[in-house]
């Protein structure tokens, strides 16, 4: 910035200035007109003075002796302060300032400049070296009025021109005496004038400068002058307006954040170089590193070169739309990032990355899809059957009452195993759907296993089949599932080692802990299940045929559900098979859940 001269400094100068030039001119004109009103008093009084003179010395006269004359005029000289001298056709008669004996080697005086105007019936004037007094002499000379054929008298006054000149000096040092305090009383006057403006201007520049450091409540009520109304209006304006606006945007800021914050879609931000900005929480759960990678490209984060690929073509500003695309992520989830380009204050590209999880979306698409397709084959072959022999019941009934007994069971048979199929479906369609929140998942092992043993009576009583339940331990604790869900599992597993057991066996039923999890056990003497099977019991509508102990009516969705179920806690179901090492058969089925 250049250097500008303070106002303060400024006002000081230019006044000062303006009134010296001012003063020193009127001084000058003043002292001028001083000089010529001085000599034009002089030339007066000494013309009156002549007068006297001339006066005086024909009252006085006539003289008997010359010398009487010049004692006369040398008394009146003495009087008046000034010289008298009397001069007749350039001899000097009398002369003040000499003796009467030295006036006759006085020069001649009619070539004297007053003597000679004198002469010619002026008043002389002259202002010149004396050298019968060696200094600078005013004079003036007349003439006097004289007798017929005698020599014309002139008489001549004269002063030191010093005397004049004090008088003049007097009078300068006079106005300079008034001059000085007037220019130090201006200087004063003139100093606290812009002392008021400059710490007018201060008060108004700390004030914008608390305004601009965020003080907006500031105000400026008192100025220095009416000139500076309107600034201060405009400023006070101004912070009023700053203040209202800030308030706006901070507002704005807040629900944004809040937004930003709380949404589900994970939102990245990017700066005007391309680099991760900001990013929300919700990103972790897309990209779980995410926060330790601002500041760096969305290549790093993500690891994705087509993301990055999009972000560069709308970081070129070659669009201004939202461009949307589907992308894999790792561990098979999948996500529809929309890049959404905007121009900054400066109308610099910037673009905003928003990610929305679809796996959940598209595990669900799938589970219907399989639904669908699982249903419609299950049920595709039942049906068939059931409507092949109602047919075959309604247009050519077999006219054995056994035959048509038998058809009526075949039908009833497939019936019931297309429910199952459909009850089986359903309970496997509620564990995808998830549901409960982790914290209000508590089941009580003994209560389910009770349950499960009191539904399962009636079946185990058919096969005459001992349930055998293992003293349980002390304080087994809560796991982490819905009862519901739990009763499921111990439900299938138990209906399973009931069904697939020989006449007469028995099955154990056991719990124990680790501190972490608790796992059920049902162990049965059934034909166990090879190691191939083992592998595939758990898939959905598998069955191994071998082990199709009751013929009708099984859907092979039980230990999917159980699975599933038990996954959903974070649990697991696996199968030992043979459950006795060496004795050859009999498997044991277990589950484990996370306690609470
Ligand atoms: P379902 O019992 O309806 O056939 P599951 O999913 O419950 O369907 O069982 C799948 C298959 O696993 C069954 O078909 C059966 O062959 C085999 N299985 C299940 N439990 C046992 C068991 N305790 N002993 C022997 N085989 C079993």
């Amino acid at each position: 910035m250049p250097r500008v001269q303070s106002i303060q400094m400024r006002v000081l100068l230019w006044g000062w200035g303006v009134l010296i030039v001012g003063l020193a001119l009127a001084f000058w004109r003043y002292s001028a007109s001083l000089d010529e009103e001085t000599a034009r008093d002089f030339e007066r009084e000494t013309l009156t003075r002549l007068e006297t003179v001339q006066w005086l010395l024909d009252r006085g006269g006539p003289f008997k002796e010359p010398r009487d004359r010049h004692d006369f005029l040398q008394t009146l000289a003495a009087n008046m302060g000034m010289r008298i001298s009397l001069i007749q056709g350039g001899e000097v008669l009398a002369d003040s300032s000499r003796a009467f004996g030295d006036l006759a080697t006085m020069d001649d005086h009619s070539t004297r400049p007053e003597v000679l105007a004198a002469l010619g019936n002026e008043l002389g004037k002259a202002t010149r070296h004396s050298t019968t007094l060696d200094r600078d002499m005013i004079y003036m000379a007349r003439k006097l009025p004289g007798q017929e054929g005698e020599d014309a008298t002139v008489l001549r006054l004269a002063a030191p021109v010093s005397q004049v000149r004090m008088h003049m000096q007097r009078m300068r040092w006079a106005l300079l005496a008034a001059v000085i305090p007037l220019l130090l009383g201006s200087g004063i006057l003139l100093y606290l004038l812009s002392r008021t403006l400059t710490s007018g201007i201060a008060q108004f520049t700390e004030a914008a400068q608390a305004i601009g450091e965020g003080d907006y409540r500031r105000r400026i009520l008192f100025y220095p002058a009416a000139e500076f109304q309107p600034l201060a209006e405009a400023i006070n304006r101004m912070a009023k307006k700053i203040k209202k606006n800030m308030k706006v945007i901070e507002n704005q800021r807040g629900e944004l954040w809040a937004m930003f914050e709380g949404m589900t879609e994970g939102v990245m931000v990017l700066d005007t170089a391309g680099r991760i900005l900001h990013v929300n929480p919700a990103m972790s759960a897309i990209f779980p590193r995410a926060q330790e990678f601002l500041g760096r490209a969305p290549l790093e984060a993500t690891m994705s070169l087509e993301i990055q690929n999009l972000v560069d073509t709308l970081m070129a500003g070659e669009t201004t739309e939202p461009v949307s695309r589907q992308i894999e992520l790792k561990n098979r989830h999948c996500a529809e990032m929309t890049v959404v380009p905007f121009r900054d204050h400066k109308f610099r590209p910037r673009v905003i990355l928003i990610f929305h999880d679809t796996s959940e979306q598209k595990r669900v698409e799938r589970v219907l899809r399989d639904f669908v397709a699982n249903a419609s084959h299950q049920l595709r072959t039942p049906l068939t059957s059931i409507r092949g022999y109602a047919e075959t019941l309604l247009d050519a009934p077999p006219a054995d009452d056994a035959k048509r007994r038998e058809f009526l069971d075949i039908i009833r048979a497939n019936a019931v195993h297309m429910s199952k199929v459909i009850a089986g479906m359903f309970a496997l369609a509620k564990s995808e759907r998830g549901g409960k929140r982790p914290k209000d998942l508590n089941a009580s092992v003994l209560q389910a296993l009770e349950h499960a043993l009191m539904n399962c009576t009636f079946a185990a009583q058919e096969k005459d089949i001992h349930l055998e339940v293992e003293a349980l331990p002390e304080g087994l604790p809560n796991v982490a599932a819905d009862p519901d869900g739990l009763l499921q599992i111990a439900d299938n597993l138990l209906d399973n080692a009931i069904k697939y057991s020989p006449m007469g066996t028995a099955v154990r039923i056991s719990a124990e802990t680790d501190g972490q999890s608790v796992t059920m056990r049902f162990h049965d003497q059934g034909p166990g299940i090879s190691p191939e099977d083992q592998k595939r019991i758990f898939e959905r509508f598998f069955r191994a045929d071998n082990n199709d102990v009751d013929g009708a009516g099984s859907a092979g969705l039980g230990l999917a559900i159980c699975r599933h179920i038990a996954r959903n806690y974070g649990g697991e179901v696996w199968v030992d098979s043979p459950a006795d090492k060496g004795a050859g058969n009999g498997s044991v089925f277990s589950v484990r859940l996370p306690v609470v």
